[in-house]
């Protein structure tokens, strides 16, 4: 391949794998690096104290240190089904819900709120 054609492909890479955080071809399928099925993720937001993906099925943390610069590697997987009591509460942005007995609390950034919201209504989880 000559260097103008690698030019000429313009590749963006604006897929970010909430596995491993690596940026991916947009058109990929499985992270590069890692493999993850990118295709699974409905939504990924990076929050200030974690990252979180939600697919299908799934509602994942990814855990970020206490420096927020990295990932501890702790990861926390809910079964979107078994979360009860869902709500999204004002006015400090989180999402409250119930697994296993116990109370889970994530405070999000406003634009993160918005996107999490928008996903659990039309999925028909909250109501609006
Ligand atoms: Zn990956």
């Amino acid at each position: 391949m000559s260097l103008d054609e690698n030019i000429n492909d313009e590749i963006t890479f604006n897929k970010i794998c909430p596995k491993c955080g690596v940026a991916n071809p947009d058109n990929e399928a499985n992270c590069i690096i890692c493999d993850k099925d990118l295709l699974e993720t409905v939504l990924y937001l990076e929050d200030a104290f974690f990252d979180l993906e939600i697919t299908e099925t799934e509602f994942v943390e990814y855990r970020k240190n206490y420096y927020r610069t990295r990932r501890t590697g702790k990861i926390k997987r809910f079964k979107l089904k078994k979360m009860e009591e869902i709500s999204l509460g004002q006015p400090i942005k989180r999402i409250n819900f119930i697994y296993d007995g116990k109370t889970e609390t994530y405070p999000l950034k406003d634009e993160n709120y918005d996107l999490l919201k928008d996903f659990m209504v039309k999925n028909g989880y909250i109501t609006p």
